[in-house]
């Protein structure tokens, strides 16, 4: 049995001000990469700029991550990036998920990036420091990186495995979240805990985190419903998040984020909502009962179909025609990364019944 995760993780109120010293330990000029707009909103570009400058040292932002960033996307950061000894990532996992890739091309240069990212094994990057702000991907305590792939039409997971070396979490850049991303950000957390509980690299600690993870979102569950949250329901959630991290750095994911990026690159589904939208239905099929339940008792839900009527009240309802289910199944058939993770055999069948249930709304359980 065995756990990594090498990020030096601080969570604290003003944490970039109050930690404005580690930076130094990196080198003398920095990029910063973020979203459009996001890490303007929240404070964070504002604070971090301030900082790095109280501590002099010198830095260029590359401020235009889309979301799900293509290969292209983040070749144009690695140029901007060109010379920087260390990147500093603030964002949801799209702008810190930019960041590791930049940071592998800023180390191996950016020549043939597509090669670099995705089809060569194992390649380092320069250190990587992640701001997030959402509750979320957890991409500060993993060592992947997700980018659209569009040779295969595709999301992949990068080839390198880049832990952040320090992950900074302030609860205050998480509180302009509109609320359709806070809620599809902490669900993709919830996506998160529950397939790295199901999976087959589950360890004893693994389990552990995981099943502390649902239990903590299951006792905020509801401020999700609302319009606002208060800092302290946002704090456990982004804990479940960080938590999650952790939890599936050692195991990855399995079906249901193998089977929502489809969603995503066909239909514009945001990451969380696709993952969520088919949870309950891979869930009803999972022959381990017992840790299904076990999930269900953490999140303090009777039931299975208690669960779906909370996610459909919070993403709504998946529509999806007969003929994207067929096609998108048999190209999960071929993601023999995520097939493994998942501890049963699955045939084709399997993932049509999951894409159908999660259309139609109807469980077994
Ligand atoms: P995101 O794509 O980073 O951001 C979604 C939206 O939320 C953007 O419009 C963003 O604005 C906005 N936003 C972010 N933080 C905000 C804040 N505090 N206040 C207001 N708006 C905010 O969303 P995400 O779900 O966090 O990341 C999704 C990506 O992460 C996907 O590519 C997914 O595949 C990947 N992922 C990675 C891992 C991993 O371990 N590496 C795990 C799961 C998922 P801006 O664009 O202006 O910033
Ligand atoms: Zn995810």
């Amino acid at each position: 049995m065995r756990y990594y995760m090498p990020t030096k993780v601080i969570e604290d109120k003003d944490v970039i001000k109050k930690n404005g010293k580690i930076f130094k330990e990196f080198g003398k000029k920095a990029l910063i990469v973020t979203g459009r707009n996001s890490a303007k909103i929240n404070g964070a570009l504002k604070d971090l700029r301030e900082e790095l400058e109280a501590q002099e040292i010198d830095y260029k932002v590359f401020d235009q991550v889309v979301e799900n960033p293509p290969v292209s996307n983040v070749e144009e950061g690695a140029k901007v990036g060109r010379g920087c000894d260390f990147i500093i990532g603030i964002g949801g996992g799209s702008p810190i998920d930019a960041a590791k890739a930049i940071g592998v091309l800023l180390e191996n240069g950016s020549e043939d990036a597509y090669s670099k990212l995705l089809e060569t094994p194992m390649l380092s990057s320069v250190p990587i420091i992640a701001i997030p702000t959402t509750a979320g991907t957890g991409t500060e305590t993993t060592p992947y990186a997700i980018v659209t792939d569009h040779k295969k039409k595709t999301k992949s997971n990068f080839s390198a495995r880049i832990f952040p070396v320090y992950a900074l979490i302030d609860v205050k850049y998480f509180m302009t979240m509109p609320v359709h991303v806070r809620r599809n950000t902490c669900v993709d957390a919830l996506t998160h805990l529950v397939e790295s509980y199901m999976n087959v690299n589950a360890t004893v600690y693994t389990e552990y985190i995981a099943l502390e993870g649902i239990r903590l979102w299951g006792t905020v569950k509801e401020s999700l419903l609302n319009e606002v949250i208060s800092e302290e329901a946002m704090s456990t959630l982004i804990n479940a998040s960080t938590l999650a991290g952790m939890a599936i750095a050692q195991t990855g994911t399995s079906l249901p984020h193998g089977m929502g990026y489809a969603l995503t690159y066909n239909h514009q589904i945001a990451h969380g909502k696709a993952n969520g939208l088919l949870m309950c239905a891979y869930l009803d099929m999972c022959k381990n009962r017992s840790k299904v339940q076990r999930i269900l008792e953490n999140l303090n839900f009777e039931n299975l179909k208690e669960l779906a009527g909370f996610l459909q009240k919070l993403l709504g309802r998946l529509e999806l025609s007969d003929e994207a289910i067929s096609l998108y199944a048999r190209e999960m058939m071929r993601n023999a990364g995520k097939l493994k993770n998942h501890p049963e055999q699955v045939v084709l069948e399997d993932l049509i019944a999951i894409y159908k249930k999660s259309v139609m709304g109807e469980l077994d359980d």
